[in-house]
């Protein structure tokens, strides 16, 4: 492993000047953003077991294999072109439970900015393409290996480590677009569908791809874990050389639409030939190891983005904030210090304000506040404007415990940045800091309005509800996190301890008793599907 890092840094920082110390699989998960070091213990209200074994992750997927094998044993066949049995919902399942898992598990980057600026690039790839008609949810994984894989239910992950080798927006929009396209030509099912006689396998194939998402490149991880079945399982992992060409050339479809660098699909997959060919020690990054970039498909991308007109791509500056961000994660704080101070210095950037923005990200993690404080004053000075920027400002605010400044601060960047939904997660949060919880329920539930579904934006909900003395809100918001974090068992205990709370009034009361009523019915269902499979 070391040597292969070496590798690495040798090639890699010459050329791209990310990469470098990158912390080694296992110790990606002690990837905590510091400067969310609060909002990511937000789950500690009622928090599920932080991390759980392998072995329940297999667990938990074997629990839905009845309602996939009834979807396909007992409802009649759609009549898809494709001939898929897989219904989408009994996909949606899987997937979300496989997010429960990767949640649970600690590989899903607890960062709002970073999945937010991946569901932006992914919204902008759905809105040049109507035809698609997928739902899809972006993820960033707290992992430095180069990967990125689809799940059923339009769940994309992408490993850190991927977003640091791409050079532009267009490169990592090309790898969104990719994915995108299995989803949509609905790879997953029609794999499953080939392997309906062995279904059990393709779930378990399901949650090998979990765990590698987990892992990176860690074989070894996987290998112990899974024993022998390890290298049957691998064989579920990857699509079809099929799958892949016609994912290649539908994402490309999607990326030109939507008016990004139409060659930047063959410069990345070049640039993923030089790391595999570089990192040629036995461990190949993920995405190398699921999409084997072969002459042929460089061949077919660069004849694709030649037939093409010229237009100049459109390319957003939060590319470059995000990227210096996930940098800032990667290795001990002390380096990714030196690391921006030295491009800084050397003038080695792309964007010399996301540098130096990546240095005041850095230094927030070796909790050197003052200097980050002067570092983003620099920034600030020049009238460089981005909210990314301005959360991180509230952010040294909130770590000096200038807690009435910074209050002021976030109620103003909320105004002039709406929806840079980061800052809907520090307000409250720093208002619960500065002990006032019904303010903070105030400023959630405005947010929530506008974005019932944001997960964390419940957590703080509940949280707030809970230190106004608010009992039925209390497990009201908390039945909604677990409802939509797939945990239904959970949702339904807290929507009736809302029930029984006695302190809302009529309206809230009949409210909670009825998503109660929701929750058991689907519970009933799930067990139905279960039932019907063993008649
Ligand atoms: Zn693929």
């Amino acid at each position: 492993m070391a040597k292969c890092e070496a590798v690495f840094t040798k090639e890699l920082e010459a050329q791209l000047g990310y990469l470098s110390n990158m912390p080694k699989p296992n110790a990606a998960f002690a990837v905590t953003p510091v400067r969310r070091s609060n909002s990511s213990a937000l789950s500690g209200l009622h928090r599920e077991s932080a991390t759980r074994p392998v072995i329940a992750a297999l667990t938990a997927l074997s629990l839905l294999l009845p309602t996939f094998a009834y979807a396909q044993n007992s409802l009649p066949e759609l009549g898809d072109s494709s001939g898929v049995l897989v219904t989408g919902q009994a996909e949606k399942k899987l997937g979300m439970e496989a997010m429960r898992e990767l949640r649970a598990s600690g590989a899903y980057l607890q960062d709002p900015e970073v999945n937010a600026y991946l569901n932006e690039l992914g919204a902008r790839i759905l809105t040049a393409n109507p035809s698609i008609r997928d739902q899809f949810e972006f993820f960033a994984v707290a992992d430095s290996g180069v990967n990125a894989f689809a799940m059923p239910g339009g769940y994309i992950g992408v490993n850190m480590g991927l977003v640091l080798i791409t050079q532009s927006e267009s490169e990592l929009a090309s790898v969104l677009a990719h994915e995108m396209a299995h989803v949509t030509q609905k790879h997953y099912a029609r794999m499953m569908d080939d392997q309906r006689k062995n279904a059990w396998m393709g779930i378990a194939g399901l949650a090998a791809a979990v765990l590698a998402a987990k892992s990176g490149k860690g074989d070894a991880a996987q290998g112990v874990l899974l024993g022998s079945q390890a290298a049957q399982i691998q064989s579920y992992l990857n699509f079809s050389r099929e799958n892949e060409r016609e994912a290649d050339r539908v994402g490309f479809q999607y990326l030109t639409r939507a008016q990004f660098d139409s060659g930047a699909m063959g410069t990345f997959m070049e640039r993923l030939q030089r790391v595999g060919s570089i990192s040629d020690t036995g461990v190949v990054p993920g995405y190398m190891r699921t999409h084997p970039v072969t002459v042929e498909r460089i061949g077919d991308a660069r004849a694709r983005a030649g037939s093409g007109e010229f237009k100049l791509a459109r390319e957003s500056t939060d590319f470059h904030y995000v990227r210096a961000l996930l940098r800032s994660y990667v290795g001990e704080p002390k380096a990714a210090v030196t690391f921006f101070e030295s491009a800084l210095e050397e003038r080695k950037y792309s964007s010399e304000a996301a540098t130096r923005y990546g240095l005041v990200a850095s230094l927030m993690r070796l909790r050197d506040f003052d200097r980050a404080k002067r570092e983003l004053a620099v920034l600030e000075s020049a009238r460089i404007k981005h909210p990314m920027i301005a959360a991180m400002h509230g952010q040294i605010l909130i770590q000096n415990e200038e807690f009435p400044e910074a209050v002021k601060f976030f109620e103003q960047a909320i105004v002039e940045y709406p929806n840079h939904w980061q800052l809907h997660h520090d307000l409250p949060e720093v208002l619960l800091r500065a002990k006032q919880p019904k303010r903070a329920l105030a400023s959630v539930e405005r947010s929530l309005a506008r974005r019932p579904d944001d997960i964390t934006l419940l957590e703080l909900a509940a949280r707030s509800s809970a230190e106004s003395g608010l009992k039925m809100k209390q497990h009201r918001f908390l039945g909604e996190q677990y409802a939509r974090q797939g945990n239904l068992r959970g949702a339904l205990d807290q929507f009736e301890l809302a029930s029984k709370a006695g302190d809302g009034d009529y309206y809230e009361a009949s409210y909670v008793e009825s998503r109660a009523r929701e929750v058991k019915r689907e519970l009933q269902l799930l067990a139905k599907d279960k039932r019907a499979l063993f008649e």
